[in-house]
């Protein structure tokens, strides 16, 4: 007999729980469908990736005569974002040296600018893996007197360099080492080159691959060579893992396939 009650309780139970679960997951079930429909909003609209960059760093990134933000790194981070799920990417022109704080402000998701693989910079953003490697150039007039042809060549000379850069940095090395050196520090690389055609500066210290270009475009030319071995890295923001990841495999994969090698050719040709 004592069984029997105790599983009529138990069935009663049972029932008595169903139907209030029932009656709350219709009730709750309303409610939870509401944010869910707001995120299917969200994903209906363009998933954009916010890329940071300098445009005054040819071939990389620089202002074309249309007035648009193109470059090998655009093209690059286009192609990267399409492979990881955006739907288009947005490009943010800053300053150099303040693509990094703009990146910890949350401004840009990415920044790509040809920025050096630094253990100081890794300490304030996620590199991914090297995608590029520089070394810096030396650029004077075309008709200058003096061709510096190494870093130490440098002494007495006003040097341009570009504010934020390591170019910058390993002059300060150089001054704080007893090079006499004036160095003259722009907000861009175009208008330290711009001051050296006009004959404000005697050099330019700047990636070679850049400056390279600027030989095409201006009547400048590389008299020496500092083999400083840097390493390209796209940032993001410190602890982003999931999209470094995605970058970096979508990275190391494109870096093998056939576009890559267009890409190169289409740039550096
Ligand atoms: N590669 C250099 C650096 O990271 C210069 C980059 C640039 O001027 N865009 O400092």
């Amino acid at each position: 007999m004592a069984s029997k009650t105790l599983i009529a309780g138990i069935i009663v139970l049972i029932i008595v729980v169903g139907a209030v679960a029932y009656y709350f997951m219709g009730k709750g079930g309303g409610e939870t469908y509401s944010p869910t429909t707001t995120t299917t909003t969200t994903t209906a609209q363009k998933k954009v990736l916010k890329v940071g960059t300098s445009p005054d760093f040819p071939p990389f990134e620089y202002i074309a005569e249309n007035g648009s933000i193109v470059g090998f790194d655009i093209d690059l981070v286009r192609h990267l974002a399409k492979m990881i799920g955006y739907d288009d990417i947005e490009i943010v022109s800053i300053d150099f040296d303040g693509l990094i704080p703009a990146l910890q402000q949350g401004q840009i998701d990415v920044i790509a600018a040809g920025m050096t693989i630094t253990e100081e910079r890794a300490q304030q953003v996620d590199f991914t893996i090297p995608y590029w490697q520089a070394d810096q150039a030396i650029l004077v007039r075309n008709d200058s007197d003096v061709k510096p042809a190494s870093a130490e060549e440098l002494e007495g000379l006003t040097v341009g360099v570009q504010q934020g850069t390591t170019a910058q940095s390993y002059l300060e090395d150089l001054v704080g080492n007893g090079t006499n050196i004036n160095i003259k520090v722009y907000t861009s690389y175009v208008l330290a080159v711009q001051d050296l055609v006009n004959g404000r500066i005697d050099a330019v210290v700047v990636d070679k691959p850049v400056a390279q270009t600027f030989e095409k475009t201006y009547p400048v030319t590389i008299s020496g060579v500092i083999e400083t071995g840097e390493k390209y890295g796209l940032a993001v923001q410190k602890g982003n893992t999931e999209l470094l990841n995605a970058l970096n495999n979508a990275l190391q994969q494109f870096m093998n396939s056939p576009e890559w090698d267009q890409l190169i050719q289409k740039y550096f040709g």
